[in-house]
């Protein structure tokens, strides 16, 4: 027989919907499992939380009512971005080191030294979510901020955090840093090669936006 109890078996800090499914002839959890229906903070799961003692994740939540059947990212190739559309069903597997944006989600190419898994589930009421998972940052790992000019791909400005040192929440700082660094000065925002300005840049969290960046967020 197994049955579930309510737990919280991952130190996230925060109130996530965990339940164990336990042995009961013994006690023993089998497993941890995770309800994306039960309540949650979406801002909040958005930025990335410990899932296990290996595992950080991110989650993003689709209305799909507006008839949405695809969620969208760019992938930064020699001859420029390429858009990479993935159905809700697909699981994509990125590689170390590809720079990566999502209009909208976060304004810069994110380098990650490690690779990233983005698994998809649909959800009832029309709803869908993307599940972003990585390993926790090892020691040694960097992660990269960076903008390209978008007439002539040519790097305008990076940004790099020791995230293996300073953790997750040493990443969001460096990330506002880098955002707030990039937006003001205008002579990283403009293309030294072809003299193309670059729209601001913004953060992943919405919540930090001036009315300028929450313009910038609607433009790429
Ligand atoms: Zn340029």
């Amino acid at each position: 027989m197994i049955s579930r109890r309510d737990a919280r078996p991952f130190s996230t800090g925060v109130t996530m919907s965990h339940f164990n499914v336990l042995d009961e002839k013994t006690g023993r959890t089998i497993c941890y499992a995770i309800d994306l229906m039960r309540e949650h903070d979406e801002m909040l799961l958005r930025g990335f939380l410990p899932v296990t003692d290996q595992h950080l994740w991110g989650l993003r939540y689709y209305d799909l009512t507006a008839g949405a059947v695809a969620f969208q990212n760019f992938h930064m190739g020699p001859a420029g971005p390429v858009e990479v559309r993935a159905s809700f069903t697909e699981i994509q597997i990125r590689p170390p080191l590809v720079p990566h944006h999502v209009t909208g989600l976060f304004g810069y190419w994110h380098i990650n030294e490690q690779e990233e898994i983005i698994i998809p589930a649909m959800l009832p009421n029309n709803r869908a979510v993307v599940i972003l998972i990585e390993g926790l940052p090892s020691a040694g790992r960097h992660d990269v901020f960076a903008w390209y000019c978008r007439r002539c791909h040519s790097l305008l400005h990076e940004r790099k955090v020791d995230i293996g040192r300073v953790g997750i929440p040493g990443f969001w700082k460096a990330e506002q840093d880098a955002v707030t660094e990039f937006n003001g000065d205008e002579r990283l925002r403009n293309c030294r090669q072809c003299g193309a300005a670059h729209p601001l840049a913004y953060t992943y969290f919405e919540c930090h936006d001036t009315p300028e960046m929450a313009e910038a967020r609607k433009l790429w």
